[in-house]
Formats: structure tokens, C-alpha cells, sequence
């Protein structure tokens, strides 16, 4: 392409303080350097983990920064030593990464990759150590190896998941993060036996995805739990069956749920990032059997406190990044899914807004309207 090698300018959504509002200015990107590629982004949407480190609650803040991480784009042009993906190649971005030689990647049951597993503090390529966004000459730092708010963005290629080039980028954008994490935690993790029952802490994009993983490994009841009642309705279509909302209980949600089920769940997947949530996710699942699948992400400071017998009484907690996906070899096939029609995708999608509008993409999340909300790159 025309601009390969060159600087390109671009507009892109920076954030420059905590919890400020996003401006849109014109950023040069430089040309991926070594085993980087850099993407055109048509569509990104807005993820709960992108407002976490916007907000720099308990969190390192590293501004200014272009956050967004759950994209779909087309490979721009690729640097040096990059023979996976070439200029044209339709692609989700995706925050943790697979390099396929060290010994995560090498190994089946993990993804959590030596080189290129999630960093939420550094905000520069790992190649060089330097950003590859500046205005004026002043670096603007990256987000999680993405920064996606912006019309291109450079990456490392092992981030990057090339994908069937006829799947609508619209849909399946939201496969880089979110829906694929959700449905992993289900699938991949929780792995719920025909038959057994599910509770979902948090019903979200996340959660609504790990639901609906859930009903597709055959579960026959999931207990959708969220502290915002406007959830449950929409919960319906993903396959929920039962709502607890713990605000309508005068006891702990655990003993709410052992009393709905016999003695507990057979799995749970939290989805929340609330620290309370993962303690009773943990508790609610049934003694001798139960699994647990932590999803959220907690604060920095958050502790995980339960009494040890839980776990002597035959209960496992389990964590997951991206829902045990890898993400270039696993994605590509989640996005076949959604080709041969075994995965809805259009029922998470609740707005579409241009570029020009994110800031109202950071309202509904704050407001909790909604799944999840497309942007328009080219407005
Ligand atoms: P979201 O804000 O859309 O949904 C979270 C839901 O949890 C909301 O409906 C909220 O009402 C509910 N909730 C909050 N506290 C609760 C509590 N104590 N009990 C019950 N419900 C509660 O967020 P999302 O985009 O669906 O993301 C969910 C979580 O997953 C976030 O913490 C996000 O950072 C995390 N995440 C993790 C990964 C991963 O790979 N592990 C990937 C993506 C997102
Ligand atoms: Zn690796």
C-alpha cells in the first residue's frame, strides 16, 4: 500500500487524564517496526476493562493513552520478519497474545504466553520499548498491545488473529474480547456437564457470553445473578432460566443459591470484577463436585478471602484469561462458529455510535444500558 513505511496521521480517541472524557485528535503512527503489524480499525467497541484502567481506580495510571481492545481491522502494512499476516488480511486484534514457541504456547491447557500475555501497565511496544502514537513528538501510550480507539494502531503479530475474510468485521469485532472470553469460561474452563446447573455472577457482555457457552455445553439451568435488575429480562435470550438479584435477600447469596439448587451449584463463572462476587461465586458451588471460574478483573489490592475446608470439602477455583483461548490459533474457529450459525452474535450488539461519539459508549457502560455498543470508524 501506499503509505507502507510511512508515517500515517489518523484521528484517534486519547485519553489524557483518569476519568476524563476521551478527545479525538489527530495522532501520527509510525510504521511497524519488527514483527509488528500495523491495522486499519473499522470497527471497535468498548469493553468494562477499558473504563477500569480509564478510570485509574487502584490502578496504575499511565496517560496519555489510546485505550480499546475489542476491534476488527484490516492489516494496513507489516514489518520486518512478519509472514503470518500480509497487507489486506482481515483481523481481530487481541489483548494477551501467542508467540507458539515458549512453553505456555507450546503447551494444550494454557494461553498464557511468556512473551505477549496481558501488561495493563506498560504502555509501549515490547520490541523497543518505545510507543509508536505521537502528537507534536510526544509519545501517546498504548493499552494491552491494542489501542483500537484509533483509525490505525500498530501491534505485535502475535496478537493479531487472522480471520475468515468473508465474517461481517461489525460482528464479529467483538469476538477480540468480551464474547470469546464469556463463552471460553464456559466451554473451556467450567466446562458444565450436560444437565448440571450454572450461576452466572454479573450479566454483562462477559456474563451473557459464559451463559450462553453454558446452555451450549448442555447445561439445563442457569442462575443469572447481577446486582442491576434491568438485566434479567434481556438475560433471557442467553439462556438464563433463574435471576438472583442479592439486593432482595437478607442472607449471603451462597446460602440463596445452596437452598435453590440442593447444596449448591455445579459450576459457577463470575463476571463481575467485584471481589464479593468472586468469594460467593467460590462458596455457592456444591461440595464434592463444584468448580468455580473466576473471570472479572479484580483491584489491584483486592484479597480472596474463604475458609480453607471449602476447598478441603472438594471444591476447585479456577481463573481465566480469554477463556483459555489461544488467541491466533483458537479465534479463528471461534469466528467460524458464528459462520455456521452455532453462536449468535447479533443479540449482544444494543447501539452503534460513529467515532466521533465514544464518549456516549463510556455513558451507557457507566449507566448499564445495554450489551455491548459498536463504533464506526468511518462515522
Ligand atoms: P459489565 O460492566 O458490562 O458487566 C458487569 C456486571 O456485573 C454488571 O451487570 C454489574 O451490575 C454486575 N455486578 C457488579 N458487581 C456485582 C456483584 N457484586 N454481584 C453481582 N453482580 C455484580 O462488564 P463486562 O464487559 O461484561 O466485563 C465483566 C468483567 O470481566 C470485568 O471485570 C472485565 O474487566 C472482565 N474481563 C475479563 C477478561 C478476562 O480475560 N479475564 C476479559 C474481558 C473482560
Ligand atoms: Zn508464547
Amino acid at each position: 500500500m501506499a503509505t507502507a513505511g510511512q508515517v500515517i496521521k489518523c484521528k484517534a480517541a486519547v485519553s489524557w487524564e483518569a476519568g476524563k472524557p476521551l478527545s479525538i485528535e489527530e495522532v501520527e503512527v509510525a510504521p511497524p517496526q519488527a514483527m509488528e503489524v500495523r491495522i486499519k480499525i473499522l470497527f471497535t467497541s468498548l469493553c468494562h476493562t477499558d473504563v477500569f484502567f480509564w478510570e485509574a481506580k487502584g490502578q496504575t495510571p499511565v496517560f496519555p493513552r489510546i485505550f480499546g481492545h475489542e476491534a476488527g481491522g484490516i492489516v494496513e502494512s507489516v514489518g520486518e520478519g512478519v509472514t503470518d499476516v500480509a497487507p489486506g488480511d482481515h483481523v481481530l486484534p487481541v489483548f494477551t497474545g501467542e508467540c507458539k514457541e515458549c512453553a505456555h504456547c507450546k503447551s494444550a491447557e494454557s494461553n498464557m504466553c511468556d512473551l505477549l500475555r496481558i501488561n495493563t501497565d506498560r504502555g509501549v511496544m515490547i520490541g523497543d520499548g518505545k510507543s509508536r502514537f505521537s502528537i507534536n513528538g510526544k509519545p501517546i501510550y498504548h493499552f494491552v498491545g491494542t489501542s483500537t480507539f484509533s483509525e490505525y494502531t500498530v501491534m505485535h503479530v502475535g496478537c493479531v488473529a487472522k480471520i475468515n475474510p468473508e465474517a461481517p468485521l461489525d460482528k464479529v469485532c467483538i469476538l477480540s474480547c468480551g464474547i470469546s472470553t464469556g463463552l471460553g469460561a464456559s466451554i473451556n474452563v467450567a466446562k458444565p456437564p450436560k444437565g448440571s446447573t450454572v450461576a452466572i455472577f454479573g450479566l454483562g457482555a462477559v456474563g451473557l457470553a459464559a451463559a450462553e457457552g453454558a446452555r451450549i455445553a448442555g447445561a439445563s439451568r442457569i442462575i443469572g445473578v447481577d446486582l442491576n435488575p434491568n438485566r434479567f429480562e434481556e438475560a433471557k435470550k442467553f439462556g438464563c432460566t433463574e435471576f438472583v438479584n442479592p439486593k432482595d435477600h437478607n442472607k449471603p447469596v451462597q446460602e440463596v443459591l445452596a437452598e435453590m439448587t440442593n447444596g449448591g451449584v455445579d459450576r459457577s463463572v463470575e463476571c463481575t470484577g467485584n471481589i464479593n462476587a468472586m468469594i460467593q461465586a467460590f462458596e455457592c458451588v456444591h461440595d464434592g463436585w463444584g468448580v468455580a471460574v473466576l473471570v472479572g478483573v479484580p483491584h489491584k489490592d483486592a484479597e480472596f478471602k474463604t475458609h480453607p475446608m471449602n476447598f478441603l470439602n472438594e471444591r476447585t477455583l479456577k481463573g481465566t484469561f480469554f477463556g483459555n483461548f489461544k488467541p491466533r490459533t483458537d479465534l479463528p474457529n471461534v469466528v467460524e462458529l458464528y459462520m455456521k450459525k452455532e453462536l449468535e452474535l447479533e443479540k449482544f450488539i444494543t447501539h452503534t455510535i460513529s467515532f466521533a461519539e465514544i464518549n456516549k459508549a463510556f455513558d451507557l457502560m457507566a449507566k448499564g444500558e445495554g450489551i455491548r455498543c459498536i463504533i464506526r470508524m468511518d462515522n
